[in-house]
């Protein structure tokens, strides 16, 4: 059993940024980094719009800056995921997976969220054999192939654009009539040759011989005109959004329908006094890393004023 004064959960922005905070307040501080440390940044290309980078800057490469800054200023990173929290009386008790029991006075929660799947048994049946959610991991694999991504987002749009650099085509299959990207990620979609986007419709199963060769669709689903086809691909990207890591905390702390934590107006704060949430894991809103990072800052702050209380 070990105790802590803050215990940050989490490796995204919002979590280094509050290790960071918390760090330089000299608040002992033990940060848990997760499944993959660094968060969902480290599968993103570029970050264009992060300010302070006018170039722009990779995302596993502005990860591993926040990470050594939030080292520099004292906190104890550690590799492991909390799998039981006990929040029902301070201090806190946490379990990681390798069995150590953490004691903490207070908790940042910054576990981000997961992307979402189909729901399609097809998806599970081609795990790791032509489906992904994740172009920048996975996009390789599919030099000069046909691949199709699913989602009508910025995260839809940015995939297709990359992977449209290494695929021979890229289908983007969208269910409704229009994207709801922003106009600039709309717009590289579209004067993209390689991009073909379906608009109006729905992937209904995948079929291929130990690998995807191709996806059924359909198009305008339960219209007069409802068409089913399929088309030939080598892959299946899903860009749909993103569920909260909220699973763990939903016995003690608010949230939406979705999961998201709800926290106290402008502040991170929970409904358990002491335990703050930062990032996405209580944003359905913005998912923005500047957003995650200045939410972990408050956070922070919050904790600081805390402990001092
Ligand atoms: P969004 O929630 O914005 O978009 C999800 C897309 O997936 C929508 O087009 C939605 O369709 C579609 N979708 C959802 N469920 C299904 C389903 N079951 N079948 C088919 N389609 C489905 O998620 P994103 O991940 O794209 O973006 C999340 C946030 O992150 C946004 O705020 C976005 O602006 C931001 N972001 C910003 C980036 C940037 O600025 N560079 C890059 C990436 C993300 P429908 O429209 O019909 O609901």
């Amino acid at each position: 059993m070990e105790t802590t004064k803050c215990l940050i959960i989490g490796s995204g922005p919002a979590g280094y940024t509050a290790a960071i905070y918390t760090g330089r307040a000299n608040i002992p501080t033990i940060l848990y980094e997760g499944l993959q440390p660094g968060g969902q940044l480290t599968i993103t290309t570029e970050i264009e719009n992060f300010p302070g980078y006018p170039q722009g800057i990779s995302g596993p490469e502005m990860m591993d800056d926040l990470r050594l800054q939030a080292e520099r200023f004292g906190a104890s990173l550690r590799s492991g995921i909390i799998t039981k929290a006990d929040l029902s009386q301070r201090p806190f008790h946490v379990t990681v997976d390798d069995g150590t029991e953490i004691v903490a006075d207070t908790i940042i929660i910054a576990t981000g969220a997961s992307a979402k799947y189909l729901g399609l048994d097809d998806e599970k049946k081609y795990a790791g054999m032509g489906v992904s959610a994740c172009a920048t991991c996975d996009g390789f694999f599919y030099r000069k192939k046909v691949v199709a991504v699913v989602g009508g987002g910025d995260t839809a749009c940015e995939e297709a654009s990359y992977l449209a650099g290494l695929a021979s085509k890229v289908y983007l299959i969208v269910r409704k009539n229009y994207l709801r990207a922003s106009q600039i990620m709309q717009d590289r979609v579209m004067q993209n040759p390689k991009i073909e986007v379906l608009f109006e419709h729905n992937v209904t199963g995948l079929f291929g011989d130990g690998g995807v060769e191709g996806a059924h669709v359909v198009r305008r689903k339960g219209e007069a005109d409802e068409q089913h086809y399929d088309i030939a691909i080598d892959g299946l990207f899903l860009a749909i959004g993103h569920n909260p890591n909220s699973e763990i905390f939903r016995e003690y702390l608010d949230t939406d329908e979705t999961g998201y934590i709800i926290t106290q107006g402008a502040s991170p704060a929970t409904n358990v006094p002491g335990v703050y949430a930062a990032g996405d894991v209580a944003d359905p809103r913005y998912r923005q890393a500047i957003v995650a990072a200045g939410s972990g800052c408050k956070a922070a702050l919050e904790v600081e004023k805390f402990l001092a209380e």
